[in-house]
């Protein structure tokens, strides 16, 4: 898929993820990163990450790589392009990566409006080859790893996040000629995970899957993050999910999702302006009490969902 919004919410990952590490620092960069505790809490951190992280792969290797188009549903312009990308599985557990990306998908397109969504997806597998079998820092600090991609848990510090060399992940990626999404799973069970250009998510472990959903509300809906804590402001945002504006003046005005107010949300209560959104505690209102933009495991709110669904209807 090729649209401006697309590229536009892109951007502004990449602009908000690497800030390039000043000429005093220590070698590395610092990104802004989404992280994701077992019990679905997000939040969005500041994470020193080595230089190694960004190194760049021979472009031989990613022509190289494999690939399987798991499904086709369209033409790359007007169909969102997911493509996986694999760390930790060796040349005789291909079978198990193949397995990984199938029950992500299948966990994905169990989510609405995903579901009912899936033809405006293609979705591609690269097979990549590592020399050992699992991840750094799993189970326990201090595990290495020779892995293609680097993937390694306590990324920053955060036992949870994981990270892997982004650069090497595209360039894999890049064997697939339209790229919207990278999704690197690593191979292990233990759950974690990591929000940006590139998500990545524990390719055995179910829950992880939830972190892909969630990365997809801000690239395919352009959808802000309704949790509370982070960098707030709280000028009137462009994302129709969250706003400075109460129930009382969007009714008024007409304006964000007063339309859905007062009807039910998947959730379990119905849509209003509940403070508390978008990294700021006060000042900035979220459309229902819990959903999959605040905390995984959650159902999309029904404006988030009206927008992803506009994002499909404009590409189908
Ligand atoms: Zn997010």
């Amino acid at each position: 898929m090729r649209r401006a919004g697309l590229l536009f919410a892109f951007t502004g990952i990449l602009l908000a993820g690497f800030v390039p590490a000043t000429a005093s620092a220590a070698p590395g960069f610092t990104t802004s990163m989404e992280a994701f505790e077992p019990g679905g809490t997000i939040s969005r951190v500041n994470v020193n990450r080595p230089s190694s992280d960004r190194s760049a792969a021979p472009q031989r290797i990613a022509n190289a790589a494999k690939v399987t188009p798991i499904e086709t549903n369209g033409p790359s312009e007007s169909t969102f392009d997911l493509v996986f990308v694999g760390d930790g599985y060796t040349s005789t557990q291909m079978s198990t990566y193949s397995q990984h990306v199938r029950s992500s998908i299948a966990a994905l397109f169990a989510i609405e409006p995903y579901k009912s969504y899936r033809k405006q997806f293609n979705l591609w597998q690269v097979d990549v080859v590592s020399a050992e079998s699992g991840v750094t820092n799993d189970p326990t600090q201090g595990v290495r790893r020779n892995t293609a991609l680097g993937a390694y848990f306590w990324c920053g510090g955060i036992e949870r996040l994981l990270c892997v060399n982004e650069t090497k992940a595209k360039q894999y990626a890049a064997a697939v000629s339209d790229v919207d999404q990278v999704i690197a799973l690593a191979n292990t069970t233990k759950y974690g995970g990591a929000g940006g250009g590139v998500a990545t998510s524990s390719g055995g472990n179910a829950q992880a899957s939830q972190i892909v959903a969630h990365e997809l509300g801000h690239s395919i809906g352009g959808l802000a993050d309704e949790y509370d804590y982070g960098t707030c402001d709280t000028r009137e945002p462009r994302e129709p999910n969250a706003s400075a504006l109460t129930a009382a003046q969007m009714r008024e005005r007409k304006a964000k999702w007063h339309a859905w107010l007062g009807k039910p949300s998947p959730d379990g209560g119905t849509v209003g302006a509940f403070e508390g959104s978008r990294y700021c505690k006060t000042g900035m209102y979220r459309p229902s009490v819990n959903s999959l933009m605040r905390t995984l495991g959650q159902p999309f709110n029904p404006p988030s969902t009206e927008a992803m669904i506009a994002a499909f209807n404009r590409e189908g």
